[in-house]
């Protein structure tokens, strides 16, 4: 079983480099944020609370958090393994997993740390537009669709996520540092960490993750 986290800042290229990951080592990419998304279009009144904390740019309660996430690693796909995005954010939340691994006999293998500059991840965020229909991505610098607005894969209209507009950005990445730099204190502590720079080109940060978790072959 092979159990990795990805921990960085919103925009700084986990969401990429875990859906490569998944291909690579055949585990599932499991992004905590798309489980809440999934259960924020879902009637009822958790729906309701989950999408208040997310259109607020906030955390949604550890509890509500961890139950999610370990309800998803008991799916018949996660018994080989997993690749986590967006979870843990909290020491509390880290703590909880870990506890849930050891009641395996298991533990963690490694925490990828992918870090980059505030600017840098503004930038990246707020230029993001998203495809609600196929669910590709754009960025208006870096990847812009063909023709303005609109999906090259399947022609639909594309918008920002609510949850990128800039202000809500500066909001998600000052909860970033306050709550998640503990986590990555928490994974150096337990010496499971793993480093690397994701401000640089794409494919260097891919040599250089696929060098720390040892797959260059
Ligand atoms: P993401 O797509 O990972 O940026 O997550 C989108 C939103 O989902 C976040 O801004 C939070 O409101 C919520 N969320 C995702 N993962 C967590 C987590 N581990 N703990 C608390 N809230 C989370």
């Amino acid at each position: 079983m092979r159990t990795l986290v990805l921990l960085g800042p919103p925009g700084a290229g986990k969401g990429t480099q875990a859906k490569r990951l998944r291909v690579r080592l055949d585990i599932p990419h499991i992004a905590s944020g798309d489980l809440f998304r999934a259960m924020r279009d879902t009637p009822g009144v958790l729906a309701e609370q989950i999408r208040g904390y997310m259109d607020r740019g906030e955390y949604v309660p550890d509890d509500v958090t961890v139950r999610a996430v370990l309800e998803r690693l008991c799916q018949p796909d996660a018994q080989k393994g997993w690749i986590l995005d967006g979870f843990p954010r909290t020491v509390a939340q880290a703590e909880s997993l870990e506890q849930w691994l050891q009641q395996r006999t298991h533990s963690l293998d490694k925490a990828l740390l992918i870090s980059a500059p505030t600017d840098v991840l503004v930038e990246r965020i707020s230029g993001r537009i998203v495809c609600a229909n196929c669910g590709a991505i754009y960025n208006l610098q870096t990847r812009p669709p063909r023709q303005e607005g609109v999906c090259d894969v399947c022609g639909h209209a594309l918008s920002r996520r609510t949850d990128e507009e800039p202000d809500v950005v500066r909001t998600r990445l000052q909860i970033y540092q306050r709550a998640t730099e503990p986590v990555v204190a928490y994974y150096r502590a337990h010496a499971k960490l793993l480093e690397v720079d994701g401000s640089r080109p794409m494919g260097t940060v891919e040599i250089e993750i696929d060098q720390e978790l040892g797959l260059h072959e």
